[in-house]
């Protein structure tokens, strides 16, 4: 069992006795938070695959976690978190044999960069981020009791998990009420995972691995076990760790919607099979990042890396602000222009900081102080219903309106400044946007210039490119890549034409 995560001091918001609610995807309704051991929480949430950097879709759970985590602590809650790294998988395999790397070099790359990413973005770290490759041990166990209590089988060196024997299959996600049916919405949604072509020898197609025997064309990764030459399967690994570290019941289990099926789906169905006690509470998840009103992903293609949109320490900040601000359970529309407006946001908050801490005016105490209450109280009560960050932002920028006006007109001394600054400490308890963000590969934020820009002479060979690729000079348009990268660019094909950036280092 992990340590919990130091207790907040609630003083500021008091001992909340209201009831927090909190939507449950299991019952598709709102109810009041409980927890099995009192004021402990255990928190369970899917981690990242770890073979290339988290897109912004990605890490709009791992924000949601942070602020669902950042007000149960103020609340006075201990939270017990942990997010397993996947570092074993389909993509992987096929991305070490494209690379010819290990599978440490490739894992151990994007782990740590997930991690600067985390630090990026203020998150709270988890207590802990258990790897599957360090739990194979642990895995075998699990499925071994699974196919010891008849839920699991083995066939031509795999073991599935038999849906039929868990009578309750598809209640998370309602397959009932899916309009094909569960059998065909099943086996459609597991379509979009990789399924190796003799996975299909399982008896049933709803049936999913658990242990998957060796290919030859698996990159020479496997481990040597009971349950044959192989290596786990993706959703037994969550299944395992939350057991190991949490104990057979969970308060939350947390993760985006897409994972509502299969994974989350098959992941209770596991640790109900084999515990025999409900796996979670509470199951909670985002909604989607949107492009142009496209969920974003890895295969649509349309994503966004948060290195690509936070090349500077504030836009990191404004990341952080407009996915917090946002309802968590709503799609997010990620553009241009609401990254900007996030960005002036936070830049007008620094402003008024500024000058709170510099204020000199008269008086202004008793008006300010009836106005935070206010806000407070709205403030709470936005974040006991369903985490309603909106309505919490809206609490803040009560107070922050009427602090620009009092400090306009000279009507705030020092001491109304200080409360005035005291509440927006206590309101950032939960969005975490006052901070220093150090971006990635660079040691303190005012080092973190953006990067530079392409020489001249190098977007010239841009076009020179093309002509080449038109003639159909190959040869040529080799060479001036060669050319570019030597002088540490790549070029990028975009929408809008080729485009440089530079190397990473
Ligand atoms: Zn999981």
């Amino acid at each position: 069992m992990p340590a919990a995560v130091a207790k907040e001091d609630v003083s500021v918001w008091e001992e909340r006795r209201a009831e927090l609610l909190l939507y449950n995807t299991l019952s598709r309704t709102k109810e009041a938070f409980t927890t099995v051991e009192p004021g402990v929480v255990r928190f369970y949430s899917c981690g990242p695959t770890v073979y290339d950097y988290a897109h912004i879709g990605n890490f709009r759970a791992f924000l949601t976690y942070d602020v669902i985590k950042r007000w149960l602590l103020c609340r006075g809650y201990d939270i017990k978190h942990v997010m397993n790294l996947t570092d074993i998988d389909d993509k992987i395999i096929r991305k070490v044999r494209e690379l010819g790397c290990s599978l440490d070099e490739l894992t151990n790359k994007y782990a740590d960069a997930f991690f600067a990413d985390l630090d990026l973005l203020n998150v709270i770290p988890a207590q802990q981020y258990p790897r599957a490759t360090e739990h194979i041990k642990e895995i075998e166990e699990t499925v071994g009791g699974l196919v010891k209590r008849g839920y699991a089988y083995e066939r031509d060196g795999s073991t599935y998990f038999s849906v039929a024997k868990f009578e309750s299959y598809g209640r998370l996600a309602q397959l009932e009420k899916r309009e094909k049916g569960s059998r065909t919405a099943a086996a459609e949604a597991t379509e979009g995972e990789n399924i190796d072509s003799d996975d299909y020898d399982k008896a049933d197609m709803r049936d999913f691995a658990l242990w998957k025997s060796y290919k030859t064309n698996d990159a020479g990764i496997f481990w040597d076990s009971p349950l044959g030459k192989g290596r786990p399967g993706w959703h037994i690994e969550c299944t395992c760790m939350a057991i190991k570290y949490l104990g057979p019941e969970l308060d939350i289990h947390g993760g985006g919607i897409d994972l509502v099926f299969p994974h989350h789906e098959n992941e209770l169905a596991q640790s109900e099979a084999l515990t025999g006690r409900p796996f979670s509470r509470f199951w909670v998840h985002n909604g989607f990042v949107n492009i142009n009103n496209e969920k974003m992903s890895k295969s649509l293609g349309n994503f966004q890396t948060l290195r690509d949109i936070a090349k500077k320490p504030d836009d990191a900040r404004a990341f952080r602000y407009l996915v917090v601000s946002s309802q968590y359970r709503s799609a997010l529309a990620f553009t241009d222009q609401s990254l900007k407006s996030a960005r002036s946001t936070v830049k007008r908050l620094d402003a008024l900081r500024k000058r709170l801490e510099s204020a000199g005016g008269d008086g202004g105490e008793e008006d300010i102080a009836e106005v935070i209450a206010k806000a407070k109280e709205n403030f709470a009560r936005g974040m006991d219903d369903d985490f309603n960050t909106p309505r919490a932002a809206a609490a803040m920028f009560s107070v922050v309106n009427a602090a620009e006006k009092m400090l306009k007109a000279k009507k705030m001394n020092e001491k109304a400044a200080g409360s005035c600054l005291k509440c927006l400490d206590d309101m950032d308890r939960v969005f975490g946007i006052f901070y220093n963000p150090v971006i990635p590969g660079t040691t303190s934020a005012s080092a973190s210039e953006p990067p530079a820009e392409a020489p001249l002479h190098l977007v010239k060979l841009l076009d020179e490119r093309k002509t080449a690729r038109k003639a159909k000079d190959f040869a040529r348009a080799d060479e001036i890549r060669d050319q570019v990268s030597a002088e540490g660019f790549a070029i990028v094909d975009t929408p809008q034409g080729p485009k440089l950036e530079p190397l990473e280092s």
